[in-house]
């Protein structure tokens, strides 16, 4: 990378190494000004040009949440409100996947044959029906840009929110920058 005047260029070696020596200018006062290849280094550089945190961990947020949609939950494969692992047995329930909850059955977000509430954790979560069909273990930091953003403790509040409302899951994630 070129760095000059608290601005970055990104070079061919700053991808291949994911970016790892940015991390020292994350948190300061520095902007990547290259464009990005693809759609993930666009939102990467979105989201380290984005200094307030909360506004950063909302970038990421969203295009996960949209990311999961598009690349993972599609292996679910719902048909007639049946999932794959709900039409093959390995699931315990019958329909509407695993949107289910000790001492509250089916979850009450679940609204008009639609989830009410994007939640990042959900849409991590894969059974491993999902996650053997897919041939990969849909955790945290296995997403580049969960490994790259969140610490630890963090990435366990991206695993472990099931159903939380965005706005209190940013909130967890602040807490424990
Ligand atoms: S993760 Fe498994 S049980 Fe849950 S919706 Fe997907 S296929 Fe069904
Ligand atoms: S909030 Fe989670 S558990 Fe509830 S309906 Fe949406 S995806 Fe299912």
């Amino acid at each position: 990378m070129v760095v000059r005047d608290n601005k970055i260029e990104l070079e061919e070696k700053d991808y291949k190494n994911k970016f790892k020596k940015l991390k020292r200018y994350l948190d300061k006062d520095y902007k990547i000004i290259s464009k990005g290849k693809d759609e993930e280094t666009q939102v990467f550089i979105k989201a380290f040009n984005q200094k307030d945190l909360r506004k950063r961990y909302e970038i990421i947020y969203d295009y996960m949440c949209d990311y999961l949609d598009k690349n993972v939950c599609v292996v679910c494969d719902f048909k007639n409100n049946k999932c794959i692992g709900n039409r093959m047995g390995t699931s315990v329930h019958k329909e509407n996947g695993c949107c289910y909850f000790r001492n509250e059955g089916f979850c009450k977000l679940f609204k008009n044959k639609k989830c009410t509430n994007p939640n990042i954790s959900c849409k991590l979560f894969m059974c491993p029906l999902a996650e053997k069909k897919m041939g990969f273990h849909s955790l945290p930091k296995n997403y580049f840009l969960l490994k790259y953003f969140f610490n630890f403790v963090q990435r366990d509040i991206l695993r472990y929110s099931y159903r939380k409302p965005k706005k209190d899951c940013i909130e967890d994630l602040l807490r424990k920058k």
